[in-house]
């Protein structure tokens, strides 16, 4: 076959898979600048890891470089290196700690290191050296989440040892909240009275300061009084809040749809079982549609049975297991027609889904529900 036949070459863009997450930048803005002007004069810099929760790493970077942000946070290597690459010069700290023959390239790209051991923190001033340059650090101090970190109690030697190297700057000193979004507040003060005391040493060994910071959406909603030098908002930044318990005092927008079509129509008749696993059926005669989406873009198979979908403003239920690629909606005696939208996140008219409802489908939280859809559902940016 030669390409005559098959008509003339068009563009990918005009032939681009019609299931989409529409990201509306205008709304992370706002949520940006609301938590700006919340927690002033503290420094707020907003974590972009795991593809900015979902939302497209380098779209959201930009968009947060032109709001000037103070900083910006990434979890890996490889994140902070992709914003390098992109254009992206404000200060990056990466938070996962450092491993292999890492330290250089840290220093090539410019990124803000995570020290979190006097080991690690030694290599650092090692390699800086040699390589004739300053490093630019931030130590991770354990106060209660025993993940990485110098422990609280042996933080003083950390400190010491920190004011004895010559090629590092201590530009921060920051810990994390292990229970910041929930109702009750007593580990978090308990995390934070240790910090502070951490703090307290600190001022008195640097003679230049560097920024202590602590708190993730939960504890800036919750917490105001640890916001210290800067704040380190993830979830709240896209719109959607880190618990339901939490409390919501700043109001805060979803910025993302996720919308797919539809592909197919047909009837289903009695006893004839909808997927893989044969797992439902009806008694009477329905109409379904298909919807091509599946947990091979993040739709989670073990919301099987409970998702819902949102089509014409009206919800219906996703019949059937969840496919790979597809899933099956019935709505009974309704009409729908090819090529109408389909909404999986978001909403229409006065119906609504939010990633919450799909965290409780899936038996899981908002977090992991966003950063699981894939790279496959291209991302549609509203400026
Ligand atoms: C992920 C992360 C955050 C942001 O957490 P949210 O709950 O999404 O606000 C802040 N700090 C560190 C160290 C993190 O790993």
């Amino acid at each position: 076959m030669n390409n005559a036949s098959i008509g003339p070459i068009i563009s990918l863009d005009e032939v681009i898979r019609p299931t989409q997450l529409l990201i509306d930048l205008r709304i992370i803005k706002e949520n940006f600048l609301k938590i700006k002007e919340y927690v002033k004069p503290s420094k707020v810099m907003p974590i972009l890891k795991a593809n900015a929760y979902g939302h497209g790493l380098i779209k959201i970077a930009q968009l947060l470089q032109d709001l000037n942000a103070d900083y910006l946070g990434v979890a890996v290597l490889e994140e902070g290196i992709l914003l390098r690459q992109h254009g992206i010069k404000i200060p990056i700290l990466v938070l996962g700690g450092i491993w292999g023959n890492q330290i250089p390239i840290f220093l090539k790209y410019n990124l803000t290191m995570t020290a979190s051991s006097i080991e690690k923190l030694k290599q650092i001033d090692e390699v800086a050296e040699q390589l004739k340059v300053k490093a630019i650090v931030h130590l991770k101090i354990d106060t209660g989440m025993e993940r990485i970190g110098v422990h609280y109690y042996n933080a003083k030697d950390f400190l010491n040892a920190a004011v004895k190297t010559k090629n590092v700057i201590i530009e921060g000193i920051y810990s994390h909240f292990a229970n910041s979004e929930k109702k009750d507040l007593s580990y978090t003060e308990l995390q934070l009275n240790r910090f502070l005391e951490v703090i307290n040493y600190a001022q008195k060994v640097f003679k230049e300061q560097p920024l202590f910071h602590i708190s993730n959406s939960g504890a800036i909603l919750q917490m105001p009084k640890a916001n210290l030098d800067m704040v380190r908002p993830g979830i709240m930044l896209y719109g959607v809040y880190p618990s339901k318990e939490v409390q919501k005092s700043i109001e805060v927008k979803p910025a993302l749809t996720w919308k797919s079509i539809v592909v197919y129509f047909k009837v289903i008749k009695p006893n004839h079982p909808v997927g893989y696993g044969s797992t439902w059926q009806t008694d009477h005669n329905i109409r379904a549609v298909t919807v091509p989406v599946g947990y091979g873009d993040g739709y989670m198979r073990n919301m099987s049975h409970k998702a819902e979908v949102i089509i014409r403003g009206k919800r219906y239920p996703v019949i059937g297991t969840i496919s790979m690629d597809q899933i099956v909606v019935n709505i009974e005696n309704d009409s729908a027609y090819n090529g109408d939208e389909v909404i999986l996140i978001g909403s229409d008219g006065n119906c609504e889904i939010t990633v919450e409802e799909l965290a409780d489908w899936a038996g899981t939280i908002p977090y992991e529900i966003l950063t699981n859809i894939n790279t496959r559902v291209p991302r549609i940016y509203i400026e």
